[in-house]
């Protein structure tokens, strides 16, 4: 197929997606349990902004010709990869599959996508979309199957020549070892996080407690880039904890589908579990628990919105992912004493920056070993903007021109020049 064509096909298909936003958020919502207005008017938009974005790119990705010494005409070809294994969460069902699927038919690959044994439906259905759009059969294939089953044997098929794994640090291990040890298929992970959001004293503090409280409690706070660690300056430490409190308990949890709703269920009941443990951790080393730490009601798997205060760098609620609607404060007081406890951590994958100093800022986002910083700001998700890790939390970047490496082999091609 050509370029053009795939083009085309791209740019169909987020039409389409356009035109059944409605259901797909809806089968998200049904699957996942987060806030229907959140699915509908955020995420479903920016899958097709994200399908027009590799749209655009499908017929500009070409290889280059180099100069060499000597008398030689050399070509550096992009080729299509092969065959894309593609493994993804449950937490954010069809952009995950935007991120994987665009880049890989955008650069001419097929593609066999493993979905999130809690939430199948949606990519069932976009698939149905992706169809419809033109492609042929057999280009983008849905596996719905459990992960040491169906996607272990992804990881470890010796005809498949990439694999793209988004999920927790221990599972990427995993299938980075399953590559290795079948083909050495190139690996791509994007895995946990355990993210500083760093508050100065010079911040509004309502604002920054607006989105401190965002950058936590998102999406059920099941995020890998949830700002899970809130840094604030000893300067204005009582004051945002209070402020914190007063949102926290301002929350609106409950079915997720009801308008105004923030925050629904959590994804299931190992999550959900594995939250309270995390909660009971957080009391039993000497956090101070300012508010919620339970569940809410007796029917469904609701969190009360959660806040520590005086956490400390070594307890476990500090250093591990919780996945949940609990957002850790600890005080800091000094810039490179925050610098040093940000970055003493397993994971590298965000951090947020909130200052109005210039200076603070420059030396913050150069200092932090993370993926992404987000200054004054969190959780923007642009089409063109890569993403992924440092350190643990992961290997290569997704959506923006960086993704493209990832779906493409390069051949070098060498013609001695001769005189005719
Ligand atoms: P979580 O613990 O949040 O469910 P996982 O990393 O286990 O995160 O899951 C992310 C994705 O990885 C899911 O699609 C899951 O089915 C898959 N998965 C889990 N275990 C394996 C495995 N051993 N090999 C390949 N994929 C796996």
């Amino acid at each position: 197929m050509t370029a053009y064509e795939r083009s085309r096909i791209l740019l169909r298909f987020a039409d389409l997606i356009d035109k059944h936003n409605d259901e797909l958020a809806a089968l998200e919502t049904w699957d996942n349990g987060k806030p229907y207005a959140q699915a509908a008017h955020i995420e479903v938009p920016m899958v097709a902004r994200l399908m027009r974005y590799y749209a655009g790119w499908a017929d500009k990705i070409h290889g280059l010709v180099v100069p060499a010494d000597g008398p030689h005409h050399v070509q550096v070809l992009h080729e299509p990869i092969g065959v894309a294994g593609q493994i993804i969460p449950w937490n954010f069902p069809l952009l995950m599959f935007a991120w994987k699927v665009g880049p890989a038919l955008a650069c001419g690959n097929t593609v066999v996508l493993k979905t999130a044994e809690q939430t199948p439906l949606s990519a069932l259905y976009i698939s149905k979309l992706l169809h419809e759009a033109g492609l042929p059969d057999g280009v983008v294939n849905v596996v719905s199957g459990f992960g040491p089953t169906a996607g272990a044997a992804l990881a470890s098929h010796m005809d498949v020549d990439k694999i793209a794994f988004t999920g927790s640090t221990d599972t990427g291990k995993i299938v980075l070892e399953l590559a290795a040890r079948s083909n050495l298929k190139s690996v791509t992970l994007e895995l946990g996080g355990k993210s500083p959001f760093i508050i100065m004293d010079d911040a509004d503090v309502d604002h920054a407690v607006e989105l401190a409280h965002f950058a936590l409690f998102f999406n059920q706070g099941q995020c890998c880039c949830a700002g899970s660690r809130t840094f604030v300056h000893e300067r204005i430490y009582d004051e945002f904890v209070e402020k914190a409190k007063a949102r926290a308990l301002k929350r609106v949890v409950g079915d997720p589908f009801k308008n105004g709703v923030e925050q629904g269920p959590q994804i299931d009941d190992e999550q959900f579990n594995k939250i309270l443990r995390y909660i009971r951790y957080g009391v039993e080393s000497g956090a101070n628990l300012v508010t919620g730490g339970d569940r809410l009601g007796d029917k469904g798997y609701y969190i009360q919105p959660t806040i520590f205060s005086d956490v400390k760098d070594n307890m476990k609620i500090a250093q591990e992912e919780i996945f949940g609607p609990v957002q850790s404060i600890l005080k800091f007081n000094d810039l490179n004493e925050v610098i040093k406890r940000a970055n003493a951590s397993q994971y590298g994958l965000a951090a947020g920056v909130f200052t109005n100093n210039l200076n603070t800022a420059n030396t913050l986002t150069r200092a932090l070993r993370v993926g992404t910083v987000w200054v004054n700001c969190f959780d923007v998700f642009d089409a063109a903007i890569p993403f992924g890790g440092y350190k643990q939390s992961g290997i290569g970047r997704e959506k923006g021109i960086d993704s493209l490496k990832n779906y493409l082999q390069i051949k070098a091609v060498v013609t001695p020049i001769k005189n005719a």
